[in-house]
């Protein structure tokens, strides 16, 4: 028996499992599928999206200065500068605000807001944008980080599926970090599985990225460089289609609106694309529950931003496992 069994190794289920683990908690992690995650297709940015939890704010912060203080190509984190742009004349996100609604703020310094005309010929159409620092990370290459440095903690991982969380599981604790796996799980019928499709490009010399502002549930367009050599192109919010595999079409779409905003993608070479299902639901589900007998604590549902919550949402769920383990 081990002190607690995290189920799933997306960006949440190892987060948890390696902050367990440098506490000195004895963790195994087991996962349906290691690598194909919905984690593994992120872009990824970090963002507080997803605002619907009253704790994001501050799980965003925690994880914000956690992936800058990983920033290196070890982890494959780095932070570059760019623009965050609405279609729309909207307000300035609540993140990018200081304590009196105005443009500033601790957690990310050094914004620039632009409107209108003035945002410059790579943003036609949109009607207002903000300039600032992010971090952007490179998914393959930290998921495998991650991986390693669970191990280095004395974590585990195995590759095993698990049928309900009433079966007779190791774990003194059971953390849950299955993502849309939860909807058969737990079962919790208000999680939706909904597909993002992105495609990675050779970088033409861009070294800032594009975020199009927007709701969380449409297609939005942006442009991650992660490195010199690649350039993430996003993405799709597809909530009926279950298909697994990039589709042909569809990456044309993306590549055409990423190329609307920076033309010099248009002949850019195309290195891989990837496919994900984000865990939909009204909000993120981080609490204790006793399933037959044992302490379950769910940690999923993080929707569009899971890789953002990741190490605020670790720690939470970190204190409730070592305070039931006593
Ligand atoms: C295209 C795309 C772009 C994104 N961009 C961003 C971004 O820029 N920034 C950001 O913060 N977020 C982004 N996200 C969202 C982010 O990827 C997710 O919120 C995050 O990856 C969720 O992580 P997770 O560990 O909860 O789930 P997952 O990564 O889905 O992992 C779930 C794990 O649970 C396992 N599992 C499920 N069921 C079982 C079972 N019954 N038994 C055993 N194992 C099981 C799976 O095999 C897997 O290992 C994006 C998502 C997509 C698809």
């Amino acid at each position: 028996m081990v002190d607690a069994l995290v189920i799933g190794a997306g960006v949440c289920g190892l987060t948890t499992a390696v902050v367990l683990a440098e506490q000195g908690v004895d963790v195994v992690v087991w996962a349906r599928e290691p690598e194909r995650t919905a984690s593994w297709a992120a872009g990824a940015i970090w963002g507080p999206i997803d605002s619907r939890h009253p704790e994001v704010p501050r799980w965003s912060a925690v994880t914000r200065r956690a992936l800058l203080d990983l920033e290196g190509p070890e982890a494959g984190i780095w932070q570059l500068y760019g623009l965050e742009a609405s279609r729309d004349k909207v307000d300035l996100p609540d993140f990018l605000r200081d304590e009196t609604g105005e443009i500033g703020s601790v957690l990310v310094p050094d914004i620039e807001r632009f409107d209108g005309a003035s945002t410059g010929p790579c943003l036609k159409g949109f009607a207002v944008a903000w300039r600032y620092a992010a971090p952007l990370i490179n998914m393959p290459v930290y998921l495998a980080f991650l991986r390693q440095r669970l191990v280095a903690a004395g974590g585990r991982l195995e590759v095993r599926p698990v049928g309900r969380l009433q079966d007779d599981l190791p774990g003194r604790v059971v953390v849950n970090c299955s993502g849309a796996g939860a909807h058969d799980l737990v079962p919790d019928p208000s999680v939706e599985a909904v597909r993002g499709q992105l495609v990675v490009v050779e970088n033409p010399g861009i070294g800032e990225f594009f975020a199009e502002h927007g709701g969380h549930e449409v297609n939005l367009t942006y442009i991650f460089p992660m490195n010199a050599e690649q350039v993430v192109l996003g993405s799709t919010f597809e909530r009926h289609n279950r298909c697994p595999e990039p589709d042909r079409d569809i990456r044309q779409g993306i590549i055409d609106r990423c190329v609307s905003i920076y033309p010099q993608l248009v002949a850019a070479h195309v290195l891989d694309e990837r496919v994900g299902f984000r865990c939909i639901r009204d909000r993120v589900r981080l609490e204790h529950e006793r399933i037959a007998g044992r302490d379950v604590i769910h940690n999923y549902g993080h929707g569009s931003g899971g890789v953002s919550l990741s190490w605020g949402c670790a720690a939470d769920v970190a204190d409730h496992v070592r305070a039931l383990l006593g």
